[in-house]
């Protein structure tokens, strides 16, 4: 029997995936890795979108912010570095007439 090769965490990009699943960001799917999956993360660029399609992190539901918390642990990035990346998403979405 072989193993099934899901290439490598979508999320960190460092860690093999252990398979693919939907995201709780909406739907589409991605493959995580274990510390990933432990963590709660989703990939960050996703996740700021999302976030800049709901109006900003004000207009979430309350299971959203351990997924933020979870996913910019994972990046590397600050709170401050995450709202500035929804503003300048939300600014691109709505010059797209996006939003
Ligand atoms: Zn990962």
């Amino acid at each position: 029997m072989t193993a099934i090769d899901y290439g490598t965490c979508n999320v960190c990009d460092k860690e093999p995936a252990v398979g693919v699943a939907s995201s709780t960001l909406g739907p589409m799917s991605f493959a995580y890795g274990r510390e990933c999956l432990k963590a709660n993360a989703e990939p960050y660029g996703p996740l700021v979108t999302m976030v800049a399609m709901c109006g900003g992190r004000a207009n979430l539901a309350d299971w959203v912010p351990p997924i933020i918390e979870g996913s910019l642990r994972v990046a590397g990035k600050s709170m401050e570095d995450f709202d500035a990346d929804v503003a300048q998403e939300t600014a691109e979405l709505q010059e797209l007439g996006a939003l």
